[in-house]
């Protein structure tokens, strides 16, 4: 027979290791009764026909060949094209614009897009490899890569009328950087109370409204502004627009001066009686901010990577220092107190790395991953905070200084608890979501 715990083969109803297990039960945990409810989460996973809809029972950390090949192109490319660059655009605020060209000509603005329009056509796990790859060097050309991948080209896939795909797609695979405004000076969390406005006049609307914090609107070709275009409705007027940059009466206003992140521009982007056509809605009328949720949703878990991979980042660079830096005749990685410390941040930079690739594949196969993708951004962001701070005290004084990385992805963590959500909001989605579940 089988053990009723642990399903090893036995004698007995329980096999050894289990009863050692049960004998070993505290007697506080006696009176526990589990509710109807209780494992409910995890029994929704434990369908036994996972390979009806594609997946195959393997460690998350099994990568197709194909993801293997790309992820050890990324990482080439970060080594050789990214990392000669990384502290100059730091320090000038600017993306080279070299390591833009290579993303577009080694395919990488366009991992999952299809071959017919210019694309990689690989999956989504590749982007997630992709993003955390490079994120490891520079955390700043990762979000260029994530956003573009995650929301530029998601969005003209998932929601665009053939003409749109057909104009577009092979742009935004070719040279053209996309752009995603939402958020406004009184709109930020509350996203949706935005107040940007589009006016129909006949075959074409006129938007007026000015958006904040626009990632990559410096260099960007094309814009999905979300307007709201029936304010009767509330949020339910809220369409998003494609707007492209030489369009009259769009400005890109001055780039921020930021903590992290640096090279990767930040701007409002003001709309003045912007004339749109019809024909450049995407989707339809009143439904873009569903079309936002279900981006982000995806968003977050390249968040996730980027953070995932900047904190690996960190973490690479440091722990050979400690196994150099000799202090009282030996190596300050040798103290047991610096060990569990390193020990401790690798245990949860591991736990970061399976909660992301486990919503990474979740979405692959179309399952439900608002949860997880929130998840993996929240803590993911948490453990890039805890190993960049703590890989600036294991390198002593250096760590401080502009000698070494470490300074910089300290910096460049921040805005993991803040873009496509802050902590806060994903830990409210979290809630909301397991409400329903118990
Ligand atoms: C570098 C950078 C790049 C960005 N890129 C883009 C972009 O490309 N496109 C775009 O549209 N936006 C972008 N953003 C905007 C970003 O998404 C917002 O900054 C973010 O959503 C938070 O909004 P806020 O700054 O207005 O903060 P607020 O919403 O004012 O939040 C302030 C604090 O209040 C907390 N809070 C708010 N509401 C709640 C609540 N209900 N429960 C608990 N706590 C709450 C927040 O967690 C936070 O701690 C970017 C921002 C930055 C800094």
């Amino acid at each position: 027979m089988y053990c009723c715990v642990c399903t090893n083969l036995t004698v007995y109803m329980f096999c050894t290791c289990c009863q050692q297990l049960t004998r070993n039960i505290p007697a506080f945990l006696a009176p526990w009764r589990f509710s109807q409810c209780a494992f409910r989460s995890s029994k929704s996973e434990l369908k036994p026909n996972l390979s009806s809809d594609g997946v195959v029972c393997a460690p998350l950390h099994t990568f197709t060949e194909e993801e293997t090949m790309l992820k050890n192109m990324v990482t080439k490319f970060a080594q050789e094209r990214v990392a000669p660059f990384v502290q100059k655009m730091d320090e000038n605020s600017k993306m080279e614009d070299s390591i833009i060209r290579g993303l577009f000509e080694q395919g990488l603005m366009s991992i999952e897009l299809g071959e017919e329009y210019g694309g990689t056509g690989a999956s989504f796990f590749s982007t997630i490899l992709a993003v955390e790859e490079l994120a490891k060097v520079d955390p700043a050309v990762s979000l260029l890569c994530e956003l573009q991948n995650t929301l530029t080209n998601k969005l003209f896939t998932t929601y665009g009328t053939e003409e749109q795909k057909r104009t577009y797609l092979p742009r935004v695979a070719k040279d053209t950087i996309g752009s995603f405004c939402l958020s406004e000076a009184g709109s930020g969390s509350d996203a949706f109370s935005l107040k940007t406005r589009a006016e129909k006049k006949g075959d074409y609307y006129v938007i007026n409204g000015s958006k904040m914090w626009i990632s990559l609107a410096e260099d960007a070709g094309v814009f999905f502004v979300m307007a709201n275009a029936d304010p009767s409705s509330g949020y339910r007027g809220i369409t998003c627009f494609i707007v492209d940059r030489d369009t009259e009466g769009l400005h890109v206003g001055k780039k921020e001066d930021k903590l992290g992140i640096r090279a990767s521009s930040t701007c409002p982007v003001t709309f003045d009686n912007v004339k749109v056509p019809e024909t450049n809605i995407l989707g339809q009328v009143g439904q873009g901010y569903k079309y936002a949720i279900g981006m982000l949703n995806t968003g977050r878990i390249g968040i996730a990577a980027q953070m995932l991979g900047l904190a690996q980042g960190c973490f690479d660079h440091t722990v050979p220092y400690t196994k150099e830096r000799v202090q009282f005749g030996k190596s300050v990685f040798d103290f047991q107190g610096m060990q569990h410390q390193i020990a401790q941040v690798a245990t949860q930079l591991e736990a970061a790395r399976l909660l992301t690739y486990n919503a990474a594949r979740l979405a692959e196969t179309g399952r439900p991953v608002v949860k997880e993708a929130s998840m993996a951004k929240y803590y993911a962001a948490e453990v890039a905070t805890l190993t960049t701070s703590k890989c600036i005290e294991w390198m002593g004084g250096v760590g401080f200084t502009k000698n070494y990385p470490i300074e910089k992805y300290y910096r460049d963590c921040k805005i993991g608890t803040i873009y496509e959500g802050t902590s806060n909001i994903q830990l409210s989605t979290i809630a909301k979501i397991l409400a329903q579940e118990y």
